[in-house]
């Protein structure tokens, strides 16, 4: 038997209207997604990934297609799925504590209710000391531990990163990585995550979608049943490298189809 999605895109596209005519950012994508499963979209600079992420999150209006959250449409609809924008911004003028709280504040959860629920979280995950301090007096993995944590606080079973160890040095992304990990098998989150890194998709994934762009599409979804938890030398087994050949064949072919347009 095949448990039901807990997330699904039915065709989702999405065109944008500027002023020099019509953008196919999306063509088509169809995606199931179970609980629990951690699954990653790569693709090239500008292939629609975080408008993917903005029609599930129902921040955008698909132009076709279905958004469908455990069997019901959620199409437009906000506040089904926790969000990390890739461009997540701590509010500078509150602590990490009031920073981690938010969402739970928007949900309507009383501020002394929320505060008691976030501290024992803080600490736990890699922030004990920090809770009273402005996120300026916080190194940068510190600073997405902090946004993450606000994403995870929204009481929901999804959630979307967009590149959250982006900007972070090598050697914090992987810690990062780790506590990501920790983090999502302590809450059984259902997990979709969007990086540039080909290593640290494989790495995470239960599955990477590998995107091409003009339109945004899924050419790929390759599965990764490589046993959790996983070593960090992982990387150098077959297994790995042989899916991260394929990755970057696909990304390699996309490059040259974008090459040859632009020529
Ligand atoms: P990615 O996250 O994969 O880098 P985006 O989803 O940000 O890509 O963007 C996909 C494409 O859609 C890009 O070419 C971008 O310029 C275009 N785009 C995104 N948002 C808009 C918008 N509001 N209006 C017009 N074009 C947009
Ligand atoms: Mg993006």
């Amino acid at each position: 038997m095949f448990a039901p999605a807990k997330l699904r895109l039915d065709d989702v596209s999405m065109t944008f209207k500027t002023p020099g005519g019509v953008f196919p950012a999306l063509a088509p994508v169809t995606l199931a997604i179970t609980q629990g499963r951690f699954v990653s979209l790569i693709g090239p600079s500008g292939c629609g990934k975080s408008t993917l992420f903005n029609v599930i999150a129902g921040l955008l209006e698909p132009s076709g297609g279905r958004v469908v959250i455990d069997g019901v449409d959620a199409t437009g609809m906000i506040g089904r799925v926790g969000y990390m924008l890739q461009k997540d911004l701590l509010l500078p003028w509150r602590t990490v504590l009031d920073n981690v709280i938010l969402g739970m504040e928007i949900q309507g959860v009383p501020l002394p209710a929320a505060r008691d629920r976030a501290l024992p979280l803080l600490r736990r995950y890699g922030l004990a000391g920090f809770e009273h301090l402005y996120p300026s007096a916080l190194s940068g993995g510190m600073r997405q531990r902090a946004a993450l944590l606000r994403t995870l606080m929204f009481d929901t079973d999804v959630i979307l990163l967009d590149e959250p160890f982006g900007a972070l040095d090598a050697q914090t992304k992987l810690q990062m990585q780790e506590w990501l990990l920790q983090l999502w098998s302590d809450f059984s989150k259902t997990v979709v995550f969007v990086t540039h890194d080909i290593e640290e998709a494989i790495y995470l994934s239960d599955e990477v979608n590998v995107m091409a762009t003009r339109p945004g599409r899924i050419v790929e979804t390759i599965p990764v049943t490589i046993a959790r938890p996983r070593p960090r030398s992982v990387t150098l087994s077959p297994e790995f490298i042989a899916i991260k050949e394929r990755c970057l064949e696909l990304l390699t072919a996309g490059h040259h189809s974008f090459i040859d347009e632009a020529a």
